[in-house]
């Protein structure tokens, strides 16, 4: 073939494929660069407005979303072509699905230099085989109950008040067995798994849930269930006359006695699977206790923070940080509280995870802001010198509108953007390379005046990379150094080169968790400018807080 002239007729192969696809260029960055009208039409954005939208933005938030983003930009940046099927939104938030080929244009002597999509909208055909699916009952390839008759029968036996054993069931390690037989000896040892099922289970409803996952639902308790292991060691399967070592790992719970509806069945009985996987798999199991309350215990948090800041439970502590070189307290870092009269005390360790989970993240994050704007406004006007610092998730980042709502909130509250710092963690800042909305957006909040502090530093993906890049003044070395510096000489010679590498980028380098005079000695003398914790001032709300004149 002769690729000179390929290479001519190339802008005329692009031509044609634009007719019929969605096109998108991308720089490295993950910023749009151009766009065809097909594309328009269908994500409903405007030439102008599209353009240095980021890749991210394309794709929905939650965190399937994001993930596929980020596993789509990795294979890209390591030059590989991507191809499959991806949910997006428009502009309007709306869900599409299209088939996406993306392939990143790269030459030997510059590297990577742009990456064009290539889509075609196939939200028609996702939509129909949905509603097929909703129709089918009927698992086509065992002749087992589908997902959706599963449900519709475990909310009948709810409804009639029955009760029953839900059992999750999985063959461990079918990937691999899948890679050492063939396509039709993968579906025999599903087919003879399904008849050792329901030869088992004789008189139970059974449902495929997934390749290799199914449901029981049966009267009989765990004992009954753990018997079919024993039952599967008796009657092996076969593939090409040699007996199969098939290992099967599952999670039992019981209706009524540990779970109310069908999500929650499931949830646990999977929480269960995996629990048992992870402790090595073979056998099925019922929940530990302790799981089991956990697991309580986050359902009962999601659903109680819905309502925490209308009912007013939530609060703001203040902790105080001091300056080393004059003793003085120069800031306040706000951390959230939350008092619920039925969980009692949730810590912001256990709080935070679940809040960046269901998306309340954005919620907490405005509440906290606005108390420390009103404070920092007002400790002003009694002329006291101090900033507040506010944690920030990346969660909150992902909106791109978060700049413009942090202003509108400071403005409100009428206080200076220098009177507020943000603390970012190292696996934020390890995102904010990644999407460019979120640098940008940083680089605009501190054009406005506010500062960023890179949290918990020394603990999370440590690339001195983004150090360069992101607009971070500040680094707190995270407590874990702090706490055995004083004990252990490797800690503190590893703390004195953490306080030298800050102090050479030209960054102010604050010490957290400072618990011990001791520790804060040490730490003076390498050199730390400025240091926090429960040494120089426990975390306190703001009634109880006294602040000296003339600081
Ligand atoms: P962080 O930002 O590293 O905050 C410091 C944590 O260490 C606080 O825990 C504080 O009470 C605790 N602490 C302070 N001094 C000492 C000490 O001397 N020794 C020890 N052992 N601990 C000390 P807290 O309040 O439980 O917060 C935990 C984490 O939750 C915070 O870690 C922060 O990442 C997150 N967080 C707290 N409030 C917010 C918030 O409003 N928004 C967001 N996004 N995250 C928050
Ligand atoms: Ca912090
Ligand atoms: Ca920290």
């Amino acid at each position: 073939m002769d690729y000179e002239k390929l290479a001519q007729d190339l802008p005329n192969i692009l031509e044609s494929l634009e007719q019929y696809y969605m096109t998108t260029y991308l720089d490295t960055s993950g910023a749009i660069t151009y766009t065809n009208n097909l594309f328009l039409e269908t994500s409903k954005w405007t030439p102008k407005r599209v353009l240095g939208k980021t890749i991210w933005q394309m794709f929905p938030e939650t965190t399937e979303g994001q993930d596929q983003a980020h596993l789509i930009w990795e294979q890209l940046s390591s030059k590989n072509a991507w191809s499959g099927t991806v949910e997006k939104v428009n502009r309007f938030g709306e869900q599409y699905f299209v088939n996406m080929t993306a392939i990143p244009i790269h030459y030997q002597d510059v590297g990577l230099v742009s990456i064009v999509l290539f889509e075609m909208d196939i939200t028609e055909d996702v939509q129909l085989r949905d509603r097929l699916e909703k129709i089918a009952y009927v698992d086509y390839e065992t002749g087992l109950m589908s997902r959706h008759s599963l449900e519709s029968t475990v909310n009948r036996l709810i409804a009639k008040q029955d009760h029953f054993t839900f059992v999750y069931i999985t063959i461990d390690h079918f990937y691999t067995l899948k890679d050492l037989h063939t396509d039709d000896e993968a579906k025999e040892i599903i087919k003879t798994f399904t008849n050792r099922m329901k030869r088992f289970f004789k008189d139970d409803s059974i449902a495929r849930i997934g390749i290799n996952e199914f449901v029981i639902l049966t009267q009989f308790g765990s004992w009954y269930v753990e018997g079919f292991l024993d039952f599967l060691k008796m009657h092996p399967i076969y593939i090409n006359h040699t007996a199969l070592e098939l290992s099967v790992s599952g999670g039992i719970v019981r209706y009524p006695e540990d779970q109310p509806t069908y999500t929650h069945l499931m949830k646990t009985a999977m929480t269960a699977t995996r629990e048992t996987i992870d402790q090595g798999g073979g056998r099925i199991r019922t929940l530990s206790a302790a799981s089991h309350k956990k697991l309580n215990r986050k359902a009962l948090i999601d659903r109680k923070l819905q309502t925490a800041i209308i009912e007013n439970e939530l609060q703001v502590v203040y902790q105080p940080q001091v300056d080393v070189s004059t003793g003085k307290v120069i800031l306040y870092e706000a951390l959230v509280r939350w008092n619920n009269s039925e969980l009692g005390t949730v810590s912001p360790d256990e709080l935070i995870p679940i809040a960046e989970e269901n998306g309340f993240i954005h919620k907490i994050g405005a509440f906290v802001l606005k108390e420390a704007a009103e404070l920092a406004a007002k400790w002003q006007a009694e002329g006291h010198n101090l900033i507040i610092s506010v944690n920030s998730s990346v969660r909150e980042f992902s909106n791109p509108n978060f700049k413009k709502e942090i202003m509108q909130i400071l403005t409100k509250a009428s206080c200076p953007p220098s009177l507020i710092q943000l603390e970012i963690t190292e696996k934020f800042a390890f995102k904010a390379e990644e999407e460019s909305s979120i640098f940008r957006q940083m680089n605009d909040l501190q054009s406005e005046g506010i500062e960023f502090a890179l949290d918990d530093f020394g603990t999370g993906y440590a690339s001195f990379r983004y150090m360069q890049d992101l607009p971070i003044s500040k680094i707190k070395i995270d407590k874990f150094f702090i706490q055995s510096i004083s004990t252990n000489v490797q800690t503190k010679k590893l703390v004195e080169g953490m306080i030298q590498f800050g102090k050479s980028m030209g960054l102010y380098v604050i010490a957290e968790g400072v618990e011990t005079k001791m520790q804060y000695s040490i730490l003076k003398e390498l050199g730390v400018d400025a240091v926090q914790g429960y040494y120089l001032g426990l975390p306190t709300s703001v009634q109880n807080i006294n602040l000296q004149t003339g600081n």
